[in-house]
């Protein structure tokens, strides 16, 4: 049966960047390699949209998350979290775990932020030293509003605004230094088309102010140390090399793409997938849906997980479930990865079945009408 990943990461990787990593494994230290880690990263500048410093880390996405933490904090310092839902969690967890002081805003799991709550709490607390948001809260599948955060947090002088970009970058509109992210994070597992493993970080000269006064302990994350070492292109420790080489292919094609034309895809694929839903009936969870990820609530009486479980064993089609409090409840669409037209509306045929087969009374085709009519102009 064929495998088709619809997670919001892993994803699907083309064949073409597949081959690219099963080429013989050459040393992390020759000028061959660096040649390729400096392309990755000139091509990583053009994926982030800045001219800042761009940092690859051998590590999944919570990797980049925890460096931005322990390089931009000292114990005891504040910090502001716009938490809807896991992943914002991930950031006030990770501020506790180092001995800092999270102030939280909840704007409840699927809502937008209302930026005078970001303005109010910096006024209040102007000791904040760090502003934590995220591009797109894959639990809830939610896109904030990164420019209106960041034009905020631009007029303070001592604090820095920091975006979780792992499963949004590529997938929708960020642009790191017309935006005023100082610290911006993704990971190779979701609109890079890669395999998980590697993660980056950009640092703009405002966060560098912060990072020289650090007093966090730190190790393999010290991003003085990746800077030291990238004025060679080089690493301070041994580089993932063979997730490298994908990158760098990967990115190539992104550039010859281009990145306005990434976004325009998945806004496409996720119109056809929300228009898809509502026509089956279904409701969209998030109230500011993302075009990197879809959640669907499920209808009454049906299992998300058994949903999820059974739509890989049948079809070979995996696409997740509800994380925490949505367990169960919702499941989840990712557009990015190596994914085409017919991939979605794949999907929504899998989808409309298997309802059927639950006992959800709907016409056959209901859903992948309305699809083909979206990614195709019908
Ligand atoms: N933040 C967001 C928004 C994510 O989607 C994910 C991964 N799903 C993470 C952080 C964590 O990344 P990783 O699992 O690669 O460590």
């Amino acid at each position: 049966m064929k495998k088709r990943l619809f997670t919001p990461g892993p994803i699907s990787v083309p064949e073409d960047v597949l081959l690219e990593m099963a080429k013989p494994m050459i040393h992390h230290r020759t000028p061959e390699f660096l040649h390729i880690a400096q392309q990755s990263v000139e091509g990583l500048k053009y994926f982030f949209q800045t001219k800042n410093d761009v940092f690859i880390i051998a590590g999944s996405g919570t990797a980049a998350m925890e460096a931005a933490t322990v390089n931009l904090l000292s114990p005891g310092d504040k910090a502001l979290v716009i938490s809807g839902g896991k992943f914002g969690e991930r950031f006030v967890e990770l501020i506790k775990a180092y001995n800092c002081v999270p102030v939280v805003i909840e704007p409840g799991w699927g809502n937008p932020v209302e930026l005078n709550m970001v303005q109010d709490a910096l006024k209040q607390q102007p000791e904040i030293k760090a502003v934590f948001a995220t591009l797109v809260e894959t639990s809830t599948a939610t896109t904030y509003d990164i420019k209106g955060i960041g034009e905020i947090v631009s007029q303070k002088q001592d604090t820095v605004f920091v975006v979780d970009g792992i499963s949004g970058l590529g997938a929708v509109e960020c642009r790191t230094d017309q935006w005023n992210i100082d610290v911006l994070v993704s990971g190779s597992q979701k609109a890079l088309s890669l395999p998980p493993g590697l993660s980056f970080i950009s640092i703009s000269e405002k966060a560098w102010t912060k990072i020289n006064v650090s007093k966090m302990p730190k190790y393999y994350l010290n991003l003085k140390e990746y800077k030291k070492a990238m004025e060679k292109f080089d690493f301070p420790f041994t580089m993932a090399v063979g997730l490298v080489i994908g990158l760098k292919k990967s990115l190539e094609k992104i550039k010859q793409q281009g990145l306005e034309n990434l976004w325009n895809i998945h806004q496409k694929r996720a119109e056809a997938v929300r228009k898809a839903a509502v026509s089956m009936g279904l409701r969209i969870f998030s109230k500011a849906p993302s075009d990197a990820v879809t959640a669907l609530v499920l209808p009454e009486g049906i299992d998300g997980e058994k949903f999820c479980s059974d739509l890989r064993k049948e079809f070979g089609m995996s696409v997740a479930g509800g994380q925490g409090k949505l367990k169960g409840k919702i499941i989840r669409i990712s557009h990015f990865g190596y994914q085409d037209e017919f991939d979605t509306i794949a999907v929504i045929a899998g989808i409309e079945i298997m309802l059927t087969r639950y006992g959800y009374k709907l016409e056959p085709g209901t859903g992948v009408r309305e699809a083909m009519k979206v990614l195709f102009s019908l």
